[in-house]
């Protein structure tokens, strides 16, 4: 096992000790010296319930640089008040060797629970959207601009858009993704993700459809799922399947009848 894996197995029984045993763990000073060399910035508000999910890449040494980026991440509190409120962090999911590479926004109240990306109502329709392409989920990689949900006031339902600072200041982050994992295609959901990745400000309609490149690699701008879910109308959901349809073409995937006259 690699460190920054070894490291995190150990805070996870040590997180899993604190919240489940009347005993809580204790450590002897040069114990928690040595661990909080490895890990800085950890703090034990951020030691719930860490999650690895990275599946192995062929290339031994991609799975364990984003293991390292994703134990950065996951004791990250450089947005002070996202740290403070989140559940976790929410790093990514899939493929470390994906050809397609989906970018939303940030983590909604789901995703903060179970630390991983698109696994609410939004989630289920991307999924479909990623099968209907004719990929499993595991095979593509799902990440978000922000790692951690934007923080709401108490009480409140909902979710808020990032701001532009909480955006620039996680960038980072999601650029060592795309730089490890090294997508072929790149597809943008929504506005966020667009202002998150290239800095451009326009509206959807305008963008979406569209070709940019992110350093380098082809993105494809389309709408958020969670759009068509407040937008229902046939003609919207088939824009996304037309855009989806672009990027099989830029894959040279073969589209098949069915998938030419498909709608979502
Ligand atoms: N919306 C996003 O942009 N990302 C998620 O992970 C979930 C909902």
């Amino acid at each position: 096992m690699q460190f920054p894996q070894a490291l995190e197995t150990v805070l996870q029984a040590l997180a899993r000790m604190r919240d489940g045993s009347a005993h809580r763990p204790c450590a002897s000073r040069s114990a928690l010296d040595a661990l909080d060399q490895a890990a800085p910035a950890r703090t034990s508000e951020n030691l719930r319930k860490p999650k690895i999910n990275i599946e192995v890449a062929k290339d031994p040494k991609k799975t364990e640089k984003l293991a390292a980026v994703q134990t950065r991440v996951s004791v990250c509190t450089k947005c002070p008040n996202l740290a403070s409120s989140r559940t976790q962090t929410v790093f990514g999911v899939g493929n470390p060797d994906a050809e397609i590479m989906f970018i939303g926004e940030a983590p909604g109240a789901d995703e903060d629970a179970q630390g991983e990306p698109f696994v609410g109502r939004a989630g289920q329709l991307l999924t479909k959207i990623i099968k209907a392409m004719g990929f499993a989920r595991a095979q593509v990689y799902i990440a978000n601009i922000l790692k951690c949900r934007p923080d709401v006031p108490a009480g409140s339902f909902g979710n808020r858009a990032p701001t532009p600072r909480e955006m620039q200041t996680c960038r980072p982050y999601l650029m060592e993704q795309i730089e490890i994992i090294k997508p072929k295609v790149i597809v943008a959901l929504g506005a966020a993700a667009v202002e998150g990745l290239l800095g451009t400000r326009a509206p959807m309609r305008e963008l979406r459809g569209r070709w940019e490149f992110f350093n380098g690699t082809p993105l494809m701008i389309t709408y958020h799922p969670a759009y068509l879910l407040r937008n229902q109308s046939a003609s919207e959901k088939r824009k996304v399947w037309e855009d989806m349809m672009q990027v099989l073409e830029r894959l040279d995937k073969p589209i098949s009848e069915k998938q030419r006259n498909y709608f979502l």
